[in-house]
């Protein structure tokens, strides 16, 4: 199966440091190339990752705080000098039609765009699953999961055992269909079995909230902020975001496989092993994300 390819462009919280960009992660998959949030820098984060903005299908908003938006009017300023042949597709909260209007507004950026504004949506692609959930931030806020499509597999050794020839029995069975041998029914079912699709969940801005787990749910990659640790429940509360062991337990509860963690404060610069000691105390299989991690999934 084809794999997603996800690169981390921005890592960091609201003031960047040297190794942590504003937000920006990019999901690639056959011919979509989604962004998920557009932090100020990202256009330069691209530029060290080698990565053409162009290649930009669709964009995801996940809230309009600035460190997740900021990025927006100079990479749509980019795309139009840059002749973007494609409509620029935009998902987000509420206020997002109203906020790209006023952007287009007042740098003229004439760019083939549509936004579409999103709750507790799902968005069929090419081979993709976009879901999208409100989660509790203060302001409408969005988390996403994106899902390979599950695919239809042929039971080799099964159909070789009935000798099935190379027919069109076989492309019946491929599309789930039953077929006919010598008049007798066999069930799709017995030749062929489902070969599930990947699943990425990405949680950024929220308190913790119930939608959080049912969206990561069974997740093979959950990717999620950490802007506290235990240590600042309070602030964390206070400001509507998590701390390592919320992520960490949202990752147990949704009995997802792997936990990488973004969203990462300045304040946590060089003692960074705090956040990371604390959420493999409750979820063992985590990992802290950095500026141009490439991982495939
Ligand atoms: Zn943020
Ligand atoms: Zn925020």
């Amino acid at each position: 199966m084809e794999k997603m390819k996800i690169l981390f462009l921005g890592t960091g919280t609201a003031i960047p440091t040297k190794e942590r960009n504003h937000t920006g992660i990019l999901i690639s998959y056959r011919n979509e190339n989604i962004l998920i949030d557009c932090g100020e820098g990202i256009q330069r984060q691209f530029r060290i990752a080698n990565v053409s903005p162009t290649k930009i299908t669709k964009i995801l908003l996940t809230h309009w705080h600035g460190d997740h938006v900021l990025g927006l009017a100079g990479l749509m300023q980019t795309l139009l000098t840059n002749s973007y042949t494609k409509t620029l597709e935009i998902f987000g909260p509420k206020a997002t039609k109203q906020n790209i209007r006023d952007l287009i507004k007042l740098f003229n950026l004439k760019l083939p765009i549509k936004v579409t504004e999103i709750e507790d949506n799902s968005i069929e692609l090419d081979g993709l699953k976009i879901q999208s959930m409100l989660m509790s931030h203060g302001i409408p806020t969005l988390a996403y999961s994106i899902k390979i499509e599950d695919v239809l597999r042929l039971n080799k050794t099964k159909i070789k055992k009935l000798n099935l020839p190379n027919s069109p029995l076989i492309a019946k069975l491929k599309k789930g269909k039953d077929i006919f041998i010598e008049g007798k029914k066999i069930s799709f079912r017995k030749l062929t079995y489902i070969e599930e699709g990947k699943k990425i969940c990405v949680i950024l801005d929220t308190a913790k909230n119930k939608n959080a787990v049912i969206l990561a749910k069974n997740s093979n990659l959950l990717i999620c902020e950490s802007s506290f640790i235990s240590d600042e429940k309070e602030k964390a509360d206070n400001y509507s975001h998590l701390t390592a062991k919320d992520a960490a337990e949202i990752a147990k509860e949704a009995k997802v496989k792997k936990l990488i963690l973004t969203h990462i404060s300045q304040r946590y610069d060089g003692v960074q092993e705090k956040i990371l000691k604390e959420a493999r105390k409750f979820f063992k299989n985590t990992t802290i994300a950095k500026d141009f991690d490439v991982i495939e999934i």
